[in-house]
């Protein structure tokens, strides 16, 4: 095994802490000569940000790739769409895109490009922006399908419930950059540089993070220190190569 692309939240994080096994985990694939990516759906920050994160928690970052559902849309939006881009979203993902040169426009009917993401400060005065500039726009764009993100708090709507709303009324459906589409596949590929049947995809949630490994037909592997109850796993049509208590058991996949 050359590469492993890991999620972050309910695998290497809880919230601000870092979960048991991680550093075990991590450290034994990089003792191994496995790259690393850190890949987490959460469109409100930017790789910089992400990793941030990670250290602020005590994972080593080094020479590891973040990616996060906001970088991937300005890399995608950069190669594949026009400007301007109007940005339904919080700062992460106007900020990705300029960062990538792309430029960003508050006027709806200007823009070529329409971007849909979660805004915990969504008004609907934006929504009305959002389906104006999705309904005008050449490219329809959505950072992530998450409909609802878990927090401490119980689960908030994501960006999945924001762009129901405005495909609906824009009568249009977006391109889905996030895990487990194949661009955030490939994306991911890319940032390792290794070939799918040498790399692992290792993550809590069956429905994102196995999706994306089956999707290059690379290996994958359920962490139970997430969202996903046995119960979970024996009705899900996706089948993880392997399930792991925690991260530090990804020794077994060596
Ligand atoms: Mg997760």
């Amino acid at each position: 095994m050359e590469g492993a692309v890991l999620d972050v939240d309910g695998t290497v994080l809880r919230g601000d802490r870092m979960l048991e096994g991680a550093l075990k985990g991590t450290d034994t694939l990089r003792d191994g000569g496995v790259r690393l990516v850190f890949f987490s759906n959460n469109p409100t920050v930017t790789s910089d940000g992400l990793a941030g994160r990670l250290r602020d928690a005590g994972v080593e970052v080094g020479d590891a790739v973040p990616l996060t559902s906001a970088t991937l849309t300005a890399v995608h939006v950069e190669e594949n769409c026009a400007p301007p881009v109007h940005v339904t979203g919080e700062g992460a993902v106007a900020e990705a895109l300029r960062s990538h040169g792309v430029d960003v426009t508050n006027s709806p009917s200007d823009a070529r490009t329409a971007v849909v993401s979660v805004d915990r400060d969504l008004r609907y005065a934006d929504l009305r922006e959002a389906v104006d500039a999705a309904t005008g726009a050449d490219d329809y764009v959505c950072t992530d399908p998450d409909a609802v993100v878990p927090t401490g708090d119980g689960d908030i709507p994501g960006t999945g419930a924001v762009e129901a709303a405005v495909s609906r009324a824009a009568g249009r459906e977006p391109l889905v950059v996030g895990k487990p589409s194949e661009t955030a596949a490939r994306a991911a590929l890319d940032a390792l540089g290794t070939s799918p049947e040498d790399t692992v995809f290792v993550g809590d949630r069956l429905d994102t993070d196995i999706a994306l490994g089956e999707r290059v037909g690379s290996r994958t592997a359920l962490v139970r220190t997430g969202v996903t109850s046995d119960a979970d796993l024996s009705s899900s049509e996706h089948r993880p190569d392997a399930v792991l208590d925690t991260l530090a058991d990804v020794s077994d996949l060596l």
